[in-house]
């Protein structure tokens, strides 16, 4: 291979055994060249392949702060609180870094049409991976949403899309008498991919914010893969069911809120939601230290497995179908079955044992087969719920957090649109 004489930014064409390929030179290990193509994403070309590289052209830094945000007299204010994720990133070409972009000047550079929807303010919260989010997290953004609603007509967080729905459940908990709308926006590509999903999603809930009276917790994401609008999903309703198309996000055992446009057009599906109002907020927060735990029911169980959660405060069951786990001692195959039942029993005289189901809608229903009777004599709680487990998990720890007492009673009520008495076909 000829030596390099190029760096970092700089648009080259490779030639390999394989092929020619062209693209941005990233930072790279020792072994393999990093390459960015055009269609943005990576790949890594082991450096033994390589026969030559051509340089194309010189990186050129992008002009800093040329954007000017200038509040006009007759838009709302939006809030945007940065947690981390894809969505305000970019691309820094001399360290292969994604950083944040987070001043209200770099979300201007990034996404224009923001300052004819909005006054745009901004906060980084954190620039974390959402799957690192922890029970403090929601606590503190819950405490920065009350600060920045003094102020602001609405609030949108970014986020990380891997855990957005549990984020927009335990906020959907936390904020007690919400009175402005807190809309989390992700972003399944990055926002230096032509594909990238970041502007449409950000445009979207701030035209929702600017144009609608809604004041709840909600996910606004892509609705299919035209570039047109956006969906807005509930917040304890809302689940990625794809790991990376950019309409992977979908409203479980309900209907989205609205469509949005990116013209600011709003198309109401479910009108059902809380208005904005003078309502005084409240804050509900949940334990930093609780230990919930979560299993999932699968084959071949053994009783080890619930043992460990003795020394939690809660556990979530996500059982099979209408609220199952192998708890039946039929044969001498099965016979575990019978300490898992006894471990149950164990469990539901120290902690709550709630149950969800694994199957994706849908609502449990213990009382139909006789395993669920059992496990409701057990101890175990849930029954009737179509909670999904992600809400579930996230109820039962904001439950013990603030209604200790009540944990039982409450689980299955419906407190923030999270179940439903009729089920939807
Ligand atoms: N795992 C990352 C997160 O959820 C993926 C990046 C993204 O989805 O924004 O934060």
């Amino acid at each position: 291979m000829k030596k390099e004489a190029f760096s970092h930014g700089d648009l080259i064409e490779i030639t390999t055994f394989e092929g020619i390929k062209k693209g941005t030179y990233m930072p790279s290990s020792e072994k393999f060249l990093t390459l960015k193509l055009e269609s943005g994403y990576n790949i890594g070309i082991s450096k033994k392949k390589i026969k030559s590289i051509k340089l194309i052209s010189k990186y050129k830094k992008p002009k800093e702060n040329l954007c000017n945000v200038s509040k006009k007299k007759n838009l709302k204010t939006i809030t945007i609180l940065h947690t981390g994720g894809t969505i305000a990133s970019e691309v820094d070409y001399n360290t292969g870094a994604v950083t944040a972009k987070f001043t209200p000047e770099e979300l201007i550079c990034m996404f224009p049409e923001l300052s004819n929807i909005a006054n745009i303010e901004s906060k980084l919260i954190r620039n974390m991976f959402s799957e690192d989010i922890r029970f403090a997290h929601y606590n503190i953004l819950a405490k920065e949403i009350e600060k920045a609603s003094k102020n602001s007509d609405g609030i949108i967080i970014t986020h990380g899309t891997d855990t957005i729905g549990y984020t927009a459940a335990a906020l959907s908990f936390i904020l007690e008498n919400l009175n402005i709308p807190v809309i989390l926006v992700g972003a399944q590509r990055s926002s230096d991919r032509p594909s990238t999903d970041a502007a449409i999603n950000l445009i979207c809930a701030s035209q929702f914010i600017a144009k609608s009276n809604f004041a709840e917790v909600a996910v606004c994401m892509h609705e299919n893969m035209s570039d047109e609008s956006c969906l807005i999903l509930p917040g304890t309703r809302t689940r990625k069911c794809h790991s990376s198309r950019r309409d992977g996000f979908k409203a479980i055992n309900s209907s989205p809120i609205a469509q949005v446009k990116t013209d600011g057009t709003i198309n109401y599906i479910n009108s059902s939601f809380s208005k904005t109002s003078n309502l005084n907020l409240k804050l509900k927060l949940i334990k930093e230290n609780l230990k919930i735990g979560w299993i999932k029911s699968h084959p071949n169980m053994y009783s080890k497995e619930l043992e460990v959660y003795k020394s939690f405060d809660g556990l979530l069951i996500e059982g099979t179908g209408l609220g199952h786990f192998p708890i039946n001692s039929t044969d001498k195959e099965t016979k575990e079955h019978s300490k898992m039942l006894n471990t149950i029993k164990a469990l539901t005289k120290k902690i709550p044992v709630a149950m969800s189901t694994q199957a994706i809608s849908g609502r449990i229903n213990m009382n139909v087969y006789s395993t669920g009777r059992l496990l409701q004599e057990a101890g175990v709680i849930g029954n009737y719920s179509d909670m999904q487990p992600e809400t579930a998990y996230i109820k039962l720890a904001w439950l013990l957090s603030n209604h200790k007492k009540e944990v039982k009673k409450l689980f299955t009520e419906n407190l923030r649109g999270e179940i439903s008495k009729r089920s939807l076909e």
